[in-house]
């Protein structure tokens, strides 16, 4: 069978889409004062409103799978079209010019997890999971962090013991996005407890309903509950269930953290889908020929721009196949570090009318924005973390010194 020429497909994904949902607005008619005046990075959302908006972004995904637009790039196997990432950019692009459902519970499911359960899942997990995950008929979520290890990854200690065809996991994790709207989570747990730290982990695809498996959310300054701590008492996994060979989970988790600073690192610069509201409200305070406001907003866009067009470097490599490496780290540290400039710009604007709610349009909400970005700080690793990243494998400084990776984990000083 002759393969659809770009020009066809984007023919047949613009009649899809003019067919399922409405155009977007122009970003041009945006007026200071009218509207929702909503700027967030975390929602606070209720728990049944956040699974509605769930469910909307999962019918969303359903019907442009069932239209061949689900996984454009995917194998044909687990119901992709096996087309090239061109013809993914082509859709993108055409899609973000309509309204559709938020889709960001997909972030963590189709960004990090399924690409780790096709690079390491068993056969059975593969034709089980791909599928209604590309599909929208399950969202995923990562079970990595735990109380006591966070940029330490390989420092967990949630246990996975072998019984027969099963494992049988119990521990902790925490920050767990997503977990209480996700039916399965990739989750990396100790195998053996008698290795280095990074040689005895291994990672698994976990029931979110099992039996075993308690949620409880967290609740974060902005106000919401996004995240969660995820219990785990004897949950019992099938060991075709296993990402990777056992004690190979520390490449398993690789996988994923590489996605995720693509899923992180790859949007755009920072900040910069809210450069039109700045710019309005520069000028509704008629700030716009004040020097010391012009210099800091030009800073601002300056810096989005250099780091949207790093970034755009480092997509490139990923779309030509090679594994997104260190500069995915820089990718990461630049837009988090461009969203707090934004947030200190606008402090610096608004003022007290920042943080004292006087009903005025477009102030007080600002703060759930600010309130948010320091999470961006911390999440897919944290600034500090990227700088050593950055400092070991771009600039060949010395490794850090603070991570025993020889001793055996159950030697090692907790
Ligand atoms: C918004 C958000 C969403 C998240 N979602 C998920 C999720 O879905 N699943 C999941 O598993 N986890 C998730 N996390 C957890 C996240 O991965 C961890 O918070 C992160 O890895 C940092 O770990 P920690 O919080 O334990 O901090 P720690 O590792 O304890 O760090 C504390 C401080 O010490 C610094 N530090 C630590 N080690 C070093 C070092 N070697 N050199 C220099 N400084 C260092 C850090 O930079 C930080 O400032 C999320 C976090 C956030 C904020």
């Amino acid at each position: 069978m002759s393969q659809v020429t770009l020009e066809q497909f984007q023919s047949e994904a613009l009649a899809f889409l003019e067919a399922s949902a409405p155009r977007k607005e122009e970003e041009k008619k945006f007026v200071w004062g009218e509207g929702s005046d909503k700027v967030a990075m975390f929602e606070d959302k209720e728990r049944t409103k956040e699974q509605a908006d769930v469910d909307r972004a999962c019918a969303w995904r359903r019907r442009k799978f069932d239209a061949g637009f689900g996984y454009i790039s995917g194998p044909e196997a687990f119901g992709g079209r096996g087309l090239s990432g061109a013809y993914q950019r082509a859709f993108d692009s055409l899609e973000s010019k309509f309204d559709i459902p938020n889709q960001s519970c997909f972030t963590i499911g189709l960004g990090m997890v399924a690409p780790t359960i096709l690079a390491h899942g068993s056969d059975s997990a593969r034709d089980l999971y791909m599928r209604r995950l590309y599909r929208g008929d399950i969202v995923a979520c990562q079970l990595f962090s735990e109380p006591g290890a966070g940029s330490d990854l390989a420092g967990l200690s949630t246990k996975a013991e072998r019984d027969g065809d099963e494992w049988v996991i119990t521990g902790q994790k925490v920050w767990t996005s997503g977990a209480h709207y996700s039916q399965i989570g990739e989750i990396i747990a100790r195998t053996d407890p008698s290795q280095p730290k990074h040689k005895g982990l291994t990672g698994f695809i976990v029931d979110m309903n099992a039996p075993g498996v308690e949620i409880r959310p967290l609740r974060q300054m902005t106000g919401g509950a996004s995240f969660n701590e995820v219990f785990f008492t004897e949950v019992r996994v099938s060991d075709d269930h296993r990402l990777g060979d056992v004690n190979n989970g520390w490449n398993v988790a690789l996988t994923t953290l590489m996605n995720e600073r693509a899923a992180i690192g790859g949007g755009g610069g920072g900040g910069g889908g809210f450069f039109t509201r700045v710019i309005e409200m520069v000028k509704h305070y008629g700030l716009d020929s004040d020097p010391v406001v012009r210099d800091e907003l030009a800073k601002i866009i300056i810096h989005n721009k250099v780091a949207s067009y790093n970034n755009q470097r480092a997509l490139d490599k990923i779309k030509s196949g090679q594994m997104p490496g260190p500069e995915m780290s820089m990718a990461k540290l630049a837009g988090t570090n461009n969203m707090i400039r934004l947030g200190n710009f606008v402090s610096m604007v608004l003022g007290p009318k920042l943080v004292a709610d006087s009903g005025e349009w477009g102030t007080y909400a600002w703060s759930q924005l600010i309130l948010g970005t320091p999470g961006g700080r911390i999440a897919g690793g944290s600034d500090e973390v990227m700088r050593n990243i950055v400092g070991e494998r771009v600039l060949g400084l010395p490794k850090d010194a603070g991570i025993d990776s020889k001793s055996p984990f159950n030697e090692l000083k907790k």
